[in-house]
């Protein structure tokens, strides 16, 4: 009788008996080898020895494929993540030059690819990723969650495998919202500003933290895992509204200084983010400490309607390609005509939401496709922009 080489059942106690060349392997056998597999696989996806180096035009080259324009932003992040790793991945206790972290801190408008930025970072490297929003945090003592917290979100994204969150992404939302109110130091302590960001300063330089593994506020007998957070690369992103005018002030002081009248004219005062210096967040009200831990400093352009409308349909998961394969597993061709993309465009400027408003505007037009026609016998589907228009306009959505 034929019998399983793995765990001896005869083949008419199994369902499927499989022969090889010098045994057999039952079906419960084969479902147990392909959970182990698969165990290791998810284990290993976070493994140290995964972080593949790569250069740092082959980095750009990645976030190319999922992110339109913002050059220089995109370049900035590819040297400091390829410094980063490379520090980690050629550590030397006895070498006495100390390559420093350079944590990052990217100031751009509201949707206009920060997040997308760092996570397509983190995808790319296959370490774990973290995004946290400095608003819910608070100065230890007041409600809200610990700066510790941050880590435990670092944690559950390693599935709480230490060592892997230890050299994971941090990326650190609205940062900007934790800046002092007001340039007076001495201005009374205000919860969710300076104090947090004392507390982030831990965070960012680098030390041993006691973390909270369920997150929220710490209690005196709660179990925390320690993690060292030297390694872990913090990524931090804001809008900074108002800090244009801080900038065109300054860039004004020094020209009308110099008395270089001229100088003016190759200032685009359109964009004068792309002028933003350490000093521009010094005066918004980041501490210098923060400032200085997060040295590896790039803006984030404005989204014009031409990259807009390339955002659109271009990039390797773009919204319009997304709804174009819904449709195509119901077996519908879906188009969409020019000048209905245009019109999606010309809706999201106004309102102002960076290309976050495409997702809204785009799903508001075809909510009622999505609904019928999969029931439809229709073979194919022309989004005009009469269509969109009109679905628009039947919407709640509007400029506020
Ligand atoms: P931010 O963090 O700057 O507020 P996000 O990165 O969350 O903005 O962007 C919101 C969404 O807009 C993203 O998920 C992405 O779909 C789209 N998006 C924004 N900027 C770009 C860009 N430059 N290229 C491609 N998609 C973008």
């Amino acid at each position: 009788m034929d019998k399983c080489s793995f765990c001896g059942r005869e083949e008419k106690d199994v369902e499927i008996l499989v022969r090889g060349t010098s045994g057999f392997i039952c079906d419960a056998c084969i479902n147990q080898a392909n959970e182990i597999i698969l165990e290791n696989k998810s284990k290993s996806d976070f493994d140290n020895s995964t972080i593949v180096l790569k250069k740092p035009i082959e980095i750009k080259k990645f976030l190319d494929e999922y992110i339109i324009g913002q050059d220089d932003a995109k370049k900035f992040l590819s040297v400091a993540v390829y410094n980063h790793y490379k520090r980690i991945l050629n550590q030397d206790e006895n070498d006495d030059v100390e390559v420093e972290k350079s944590n990052i801190i990217m100031v751009g408008e509201t949707g206009t690819g920060k997040t997308l930025l760092a996570k397509t970072i983190s995808k790319f490297l296959h370490v774990p990723f973290a995004i946290v929003d400095a608003t819910i945090m608070t100065e230890a003592g007041y409600v809200g969650e610990d700066v510790e917290s941050l880590l435990t979100k670092l944690l559950q994204a390693a599935d709480y495998d230490v060592a892997s969150a230890e050299r994971g992404i941090i990326f650190i939302d609205e940062i900007d919202k934790i800046a002092r109110k007001g340039d007076n130091p001495s201005i009374t302590r205000d919860v969710s500003g300076e104090g947090v960001q004392q507390g982030l300063l831990k965070l960012l330089e680098g030390s041993i933290v006691n973390v909270p593994p369920q997150g929220g506020r710490k209690h005196p007998d709660q179990k925390t895992i320690p993690v060292n957070t030297q390694n872990i690369l913090f990524i931090a992103g804001g809008a900074f509204d108002g800090i244009d005018k801080k900038i065109a002030n300054r860039l004004n002081t020094k020209i009308v200084g110099f008395g270089a009248q001229d100088s003016h004219s190759h200032i685009d005062k359109n964009d004068f983010l792309k002028y933003v210096s350490p000093q521009d967040l010094k005066s918004f009200g980041l501490i210098p400490e923060i400032i200085g831990r997060l040295p590896v400093l790039t803006h984030l352009d404005k989204l014009n309607k031409e990259i807009l409308r390339s955002i659109l349909t271009e990039p390797k998961n773009a919204i319009i390609k997304q709804y174009i394969k819904l449709f195509s597993i119901d077996n519908i061709k879906l188009e969409f005509a020019d000048d209905a993309l245009d019109f999606i465009v010309d809706k999201a400027i106004d309102f102002k939401l960076g290309a976050r408003g495409l997702r809204s505007i785009c799903e508001t037009i075809m909510i009622d496709a999505m609904f019928e026609l999969p029931s439809s016998k229709k073979k194919s589907f022309i989004i005009t922009k009469e269509y969109a228009q009109e679905k628009l306009n039947k919407s709640n959505i509007s400029v506020d």
